[in-house]
């Protein structure tokens, strides 16, 4: 039933002049199913936790797991959506970006990597675009095929990271239903940062409200961040 533990997380970044608390002793778990939202102001450190998770970044204290295993490096069972329209290839079609992570991590090649990239296209009626280059899309059909292809690879956890702040209030409002929609439907576990409230509310099961905490100011290097 829990999947994602997070104990204790404090990521610091070191810089030439400082040393930046980006999240302080942070934890929380995310149960199968939940569609869990970190929110909080710009700078909190949300990105940074998602990309711990990711497996991009080491906690510097406290440690992840997912499915008991402490997580150490990217892998296939936490795919991530970002924020920007262009985390598709350009000189890939939408068929082939989703198939892409299929065929390079080896879990499905030839007609069943297209019949599963299809499958995830048409949840998000994207099927009759599967053709089209993302430089023919708007930019909420971009973020369809980038949900689909982290979807196709059908993870133990998808992670969203402000997927839908670039996009016009419209198009973000009916973003945001489609996947109600398609939770409904697949049930599947996200984990998604959002700095909006609204969005927050409207998405998540159970939501993480962080705030920037003293040590985020930066700290001279050398020296202890005020607060900790
Ligand atoms: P959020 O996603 O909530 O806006 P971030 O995780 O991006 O927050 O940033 C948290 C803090 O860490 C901020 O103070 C930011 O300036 C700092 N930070 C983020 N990335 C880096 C980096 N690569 N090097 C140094 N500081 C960073
Ligand atoms: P959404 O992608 O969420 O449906 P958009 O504002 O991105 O909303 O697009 C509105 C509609 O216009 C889309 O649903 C789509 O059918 C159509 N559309 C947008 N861009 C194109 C395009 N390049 N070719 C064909 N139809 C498009």
């Amino acid at each position: 039933q829990r999947l994602l533990d997070v104990r204790g997380v404090t990521m610091r970044y070191k810089t030439q002049a400082h040393l930046i608390t980006a999240t302080y002793r942070v934890s929380f778990s995310v149960l199968q199913g939940d569609r869990f939202v970190v929110v909080g102001p710009s700078g909190c450190g949300k990105s940074t936790l998602l990309k711990a998770v990711g497996g991009y970044l080491t906690p510097t204290e406290g440690e992840i797991t997912l499915k008991g295993e402490r997580i150490t490096k990217p892998g296939p069972d936490r795919m991530m959506v970002f924020q920007e329209f262009d985390q598709l290839l350009p000189w890939k079609t939408v068929l082939e970006n989703v198939t892409f992570p299929l065929k390079t991590t080896g879990a499905l090649s030839g007609k069943a990597a297209i019949d599963r990239a299809m499958q995830y296209l048409e949840k998000v009626k994207l099927a009759d675009f599967a053709h089209s280059y993302p430089h023919m899309l708007s930019g909420g059909m971009k973020q369809r095929v980038a949900i689909a292809r982290g979807m196709a690879m059908e993870p133990d956890i998808l992670l969203m990271d402000e997927p839908f702040a670039a996009l016009d209030a419209l198009t973000r409002s009916r973003m945001q239903d489609e996947l109600l929609a398609l939770w409904d439907e697949t049930r599947f576990t996200v984990l998604f940062v959002t700095h909006s409230i609204p969005e927050a509310i409207k998405l998540g099961n159970r939501i993480l409200l962080l705030s920037p905490h003293p040590g985020q100011v930066k700290a001279e290097i050398n020296s202890v961040p005020r607060g900790q």
